[in-house]
């Protein structure tokens, strides 16, 4: 069993690597990014109130992520081999909220951040605006959400190091050559795990 927080400022890739390690580990996928599009779209009074957060760039209250990752961990089927969490922890009480949860359940995670140079971020998500239609992929939001990545994200880097569960990535690269990164670590906690 191996849970990986898979971190990185919008447009890190982490959607992306987080596809190329389902595949090749067999683990779930939790993008809490998702989830919350997924409640937009079904029109809930909920999504109305998440859809005017997201839109502009901000964060979900963290009272409100902590149910779904609560609800999420609560019903993981026993012969889940991992989870990658993506898109969360994004602020250091949630942090602490997920290492207490994964705690209960005898589990733990280790950190992946991936980690990309401002102006190639900007140049991803105007490229992915282009073709996502996500109200918050355009120049305004983008600088805001990388602020807030920078103010309130960040500092959970500090905590895993902290924690000793911290590896770091070069995400400038292309999408294979990044993988071939977060592979090596994963393999390498995979094999210190099994002794
Ligand atoms: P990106 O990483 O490209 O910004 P995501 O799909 O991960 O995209 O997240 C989109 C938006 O969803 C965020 O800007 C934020 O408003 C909201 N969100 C996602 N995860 C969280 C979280 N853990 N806590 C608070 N808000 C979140």
């Amino acid at each position: 069993m191996l849970n990986i927080i898979l971190s990185g400022a919008p447009g890190s890739g982490k959607g992306t690597q987080s596809g190329f390690i389902v595949e090749q580990y067999g683990v779930q996928h939790l993008s809490t990014g998702d989830v919350l599009r997924a409640e937009i779209k079904s029109g809930s009074e909920l999504g109305k109130k998440i859809d005017a957060i997201i839109s502009k760039g901000n964060l979900v209250p963290d009272d409100m992520m902590y149910g779904v990752i609560e609800n999420y961990i609560a019903h993981l089927p026993k012969d889940c081999k991992g989870t990658i969490f993506d898109g969360y922890p994004r602020t250091v009480a949630q942090a602490e909220s997920l290492t207490e949860l994964l705690r209960k359940y005898n589990m733990d995670a280790i950190m992946i951040d991936l980690m990309v140079d401002e102006q190639l971020l900007i140049q991803r998500l105007i490229d992915r605006g282009k073709i996502s239609g996500r109200a918050d992929d355009n120049l305004n939001t983008i600088r805001h959400r990388i602020a807030v990545y920078h103010n309130q994200t960040e500092p959970i880097t500090e905590y895993y190091l902290h924690e000793g569960t911290y590896f770091a990535v070069n995400g400038n690269h292309s999408m294979e050559d990044v993988f071939k990164q977060v592979k090596r670590i994963i393999d390498r906690e995979l094999v210190a795990r099994s002794k």
